[in-house]
Order: C-alpha cells, then sequence, then structure tokens
C-alpha cells in the first residue's frame, strides 16, 4: 500500500503512526508545511527505508513563513521529493495571494535549477494558475497533483501537461470525485490519505486507510485486489524511475 500524501509530523503520537506503517510495509509519502519542520520529520523516519520525507512549504503559510525559502534551498539537495507546495485560491487565502505565487514560482524555479523534483501539489481552486506555472517551469520534475478537487476541464487540461495525481478518501467519498478519478488514466494515479486532515466514518484518517480508496480503485478500473495493487506498485516505481535527472546529497 502506499500513502503518497499524509503529514506524519503532524499526528498526535507520529512515532506509533510510522510503526505501524512500517509494520504494514505502507510506502509513505511524509509531506511537510514549513522548511524548518523537515529536518525533525526526516528525523522521525530514519531506519525506515520506505518512508520518505518531502520538503514543503504550504500555500495557505507562504506569506508567515516566506522567509524559510533561503532554509528550503539549502535543503532542496538532499531530498527527491519536495511537497506541500502548491496555490489556493480560496477566499480566505486570497490575501496572501502574491506571497503564495512568490513562493511556488521560486520552488519550481530552484526545482528545475537543482535537476527536478517528485512534487506534490496542492491546487485547490487554483488549478489553472498552478498548471501556467508548471508550464513556465518545465524542467521543475512530476508534478503530483493531490486531492484534485477542479473542473473536469481542467483535469483533461493538467492530464496533457503530464501531471500524476494523488487520491485520496474525501475524492471517494464525493460524486465529484468519483467522476474525476475515473477520467485520470489509471498509469498515472496513486493513493493518499492527506491525514491527519481528513477523516474516516469519523476518526482521523491513518496512511493504511488508503485501502478503502484501493477498493473504490479497484471498482473504477475493473481489476482484482492484486491487479490493482500492482498497478499501484508499477506507477510507483515508474514514477521513480523516469522522472528525475538526480544530483541529491542524500540517500533519498
Ligand atoms: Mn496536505
Amino acid at each position: 500500500m502506499i500513502d503518497f500524501h499524509c503529514h506524519l509530523d503532524l499526528y498526535r503520537d507520529p512515532e506509533s503512526v510510522i510503526r505501524q506503517c512500517a509494520e504494514k510495509r505502507l510506502y509513505v509519502l511524509s509531506v511537510t508545511t514549513t522548511p524548518s519542520a523537515w529536518t525533525r520529520t526526516n528525523a522521525l523516519a530514519v531506519g525506515h527505508p520506505r518512508i520518505r520525507t518531502a520538503l514543503g512549504l504550504h500555500p495557505e503559510l507562504a506569506r508567515e513563513r516566506i522567509s524559510e525559502l533561503p532554509l528550503f534551498d539549502e535543503l532542496l539537495p538532499k531530498v527527491r521529493y519536495v511537497g506541500e507546495v502548491g496555490l489556493d485560491g480560496s477566499p480566505e487565502f486570497r490575501d496572501r495571494w502574491k506571497h503564495q505565487v512568490q513562493v511556488f514560482e521560486h520552488i519550481l524555479a530552484a526545482c528545475a535549477a537543482a535537476g527536478g523534483r517528485i512534487i506534490s501539489i496542492h491546487s485547490r481552486r487554483a488549478v489553472p494558475e498552478v498548471l501556467d506555472r508548471l508550464q513556465q517551469h518545465k524542467h521543475a520534475g512530476v508534478a503530483v497533483l493531490h486531492w484534485y478537487s477542479g473542473t473536469k476541464r481542467d483535469l483533461e487540461l493538467a492530464i496533457d501537461s503530464g501531471c500524476w495525481f494523488s487520491v485520496g478518501p474525501a475524492m471517494v467519498f464525493s460524486k465529484k470525485g468519483r467522476e474525476l478519478i475515473q477520467m485520470m488514466p489509471p498509469t498515472r494515479v496513486l493513493t493518499e490519505t492527506d491525514g491527519p486532515f481528513t477523516s474516516m466514518n469519523g476518526e482521523t484518517a491513518l496512511p493504511w486507510d488508503v485501502s478503502f480508496v484501493e477498493s473504490h480503485l479497484m471498482t473504477v478500473w475493473d481489476k482484482s485486489p492484486q491487479d490493482t495493487q500492482a498497478q499501484l506498485s508499477l506507477n510507483l516505481e515508474t514514477l521513480l524511475k523516469g522522472s528525475i535527472r538526480p544530483n541529491i546529497e542524500s540517500s533519498q
């Protein structure tokens, strides 16, 4: 199983969640929301080769944490994954739009200069704006749009521009989300939870709740449970192999 976007550091007891992920042999992309959170979040995953820690600066924090961009640049050579980054066009974050754009463009340019990264991207109410920036920074790496919630037309544009998608429980719960999942090429889909920010049956979602998403994909793709898991594993492998000219310091 693969949880390609969750915030391990924001669980009440990250060590226990990580221990259970290891027992269940889960592959986890542990995203961060600020560069200053990366070092301690990465430390949580030491000894767990299936857990990788992405370097992020969340759009909702762009204004408060723009001063951490130099730290982002300093840490970037150590990572293969960047996230959570992106743009959020929701009314409550409009007042910091300029900061969001400045941060996101800086990050994409830095990723391109570093040889490309795998990037977990937030695009709520800002899909065209995100796609524009990706277009301007073609060598930034591979974009994985996490929890895609835009229009069907914009989804077609995202697919045409080579984006990947990580699909979580909330998408499966909504009719629109299910329709979007159906449009996504099965070869460019990964599973995620976005835990602890999502819930399952009233409880905080945990990384292994991706099994719920897998069951849904099984139906959409008309595959057996084994073939669905095989497709998702192959997708992860393809993403890792194909994406990057790594000039990365660590073993990530
Ligand atoms: Mn998130």
